[in-house]
């Protein structure tokens, strides 16, 4: 693996850091960064959209797509670079699920037709996606799942329920797995389905989270409409495209780049506050947390690295991938719970009192990270596919 950055790249993520410096400047006051303050209110949204239209127009968002779909063709580690910079400055703009999880599906499995229609609304930032996987009755376990979608005509009749749809209220657009045969059993008889938000018979009902921010939802399909030409790859044979859109999910520089940021903020912290007439920096117990706060993140971005290297030169990096996410949520955990410590009670205050360190972000972290274990796929079910994946192990 190569860490040394080319002389173009160097350039390049100047321009990155220099856009993202400037533009965070005009973030909502107190953003702490997050899926959650993107859609969890209409400011964080309107923030959101604006910068995907300001990355969108120098082409940031689609770097290492094919020009003829909006763009740029650059290797998959200058995306690498954007991702990590955009990550470290906890800038909105990117529709992960658009961007990171159906345009890379379309790419490989979509018709040329979908991808044209699909493909530079997403490269503009212009169209926002959700993910309608998870059922009540299908987590883990998600070919259980029991949406049905019958073929009337050139249109299948879409009934049953999604939930934990992150953003389906802001959502132009859906991707759904859904059972096309119902007399099918497990993953035979699943399609791929593109299903527009706007679509009649669509009700979605908030889940609000810990904290009481509206990111999940119940989404409710009740005899909705969706064209057959909207099904990606062949009918009843869903399962295999909704693997490899799992695979295209789960790259963590932004988390990973994230997490370092935090670490500064918390060693920032450490110097300036004095405990006993001393900066908390100079004790010994504080210093070794925060070398292991530092090394987790490091290790991290390292890992992080390693996943798209692998995939730069054209491998597909599952179980790399599946380790990096393990590592990720693990690690992300532990470094909130290690944060709030050194703050100490003061963390517990929320964002917006005047009292609390760091804007009350880790207070806010503190709740948010205990789904980290779970979105995306669950630590043991990545777990699992380092095992089979990358240790051949056999199934149990
Ligand atoms: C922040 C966040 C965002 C999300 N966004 C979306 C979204 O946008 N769209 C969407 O469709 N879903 C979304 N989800 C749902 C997510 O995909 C599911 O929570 C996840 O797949 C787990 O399913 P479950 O919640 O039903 O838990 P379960 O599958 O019921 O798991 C419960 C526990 O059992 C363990 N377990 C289950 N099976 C096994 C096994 N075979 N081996 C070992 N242990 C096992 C799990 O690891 C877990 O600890 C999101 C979840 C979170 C937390």
């Amino acid at each position: 693996m190569d860490f040394q950055l080319t002389p173009e790249q160097v350039v390049l993520r100047k321009e990155f850091v220099d856009f993202f410096e400037a533009e965070m400047k005009h973030a909502p006051e107190g953003w702490i960064g997050g899926e959650e303050e993107v859609i969890a209110t209409d400011e964080g949204w309107a923030f959101h959209k604006e910068m995907a239209r300001k990355l969108g127009e120098r082409g940031w968002i689609a770097l290492a797509w094919p020009k003829e779909y909006g763009g740029q063709e650059r290797p998959i580690m200058d995306q690498f670079m954007f991702n990590e910079v955009r990550g470290y400055y906890r800038s909105p703009g990117i529709d992960v699920f658009g961007v990171s999880m159906l345009a890379p599906t379309l790419l490989a499995a979509g018709t040329e037709e979908q991808k044209k229609e699909h493909l530079p609304y997403i490269a503009r930032g212009e169209r926002a996606w959700c993910q309608g996987w998870s059922e009540p009755d299908a987590g883990s376990d998600l070919a259980n799942l029991s949406t049905r979608a019958i073929k009337e005509g050139d249109e299948y009749v879409l009934n049953g329920q999604k939930t934990w749809t992150t953003g389906a209220h802001y959502a132009d657009w859906c991707f759904a797995v859904v059972r096309t045969d119902t007399a099918s059993k497990r993953s035979r008889g699943l399609s791929f389905l593109l299903i527009d938000m706007k679509s009649p018979g669509i009700t979605i009902r908030p889940l609000p989270n810990m904290v009481g921010e509206h990111m999940f939802n119940e989404v409710y399909f009740d005899n909705v409409r969706v064209p057959v030409k909207n099904r990606i790859g062949p009918e009843n044979q869903g399962w295999a495209v909704t693997r490899a859109a799992m695979n295209f999910e789960r790259s963590s520089a932004e988390f990973f780049a994230g997490s370092k940021r935090l670490v500064e903020e918390v060693v920032e912290f450490c110097k300036e506050t004095k405990r006993d007439g001393e900066p908390l920096s100079k004790n010994p117990v504080v210093r070794h947390k925060l070398a292991a706060m530092v090394t987790k993140a490091t290790v991290g971005l390292t890992w992080a690295r390693q996943v798209a290297w692998i995939q730069h030169k054209g491998g597909l990096a599952v179980a790399e991938a599946s380790a990096a996410k393990v590592f990720g949520s693990e690690s992300g955990q532990q470094l909130t719970y290690m944060g709030c410590q050194l703050l100490g009670t003061h963390a517990q205050l929320k964002r917006g009192s005047h009292w609390a360190p760091l804007h009350g972000s880790l207070e806010t972290e503190y709740q948010r990270c205990v789904g980290l274990n779970f979105g995306g796929g669950t630590s043991e079910i990545q777990r699992n596919v380092i095992a089979w994946e990358g240790l051949k192990l056999p199934r149990g």
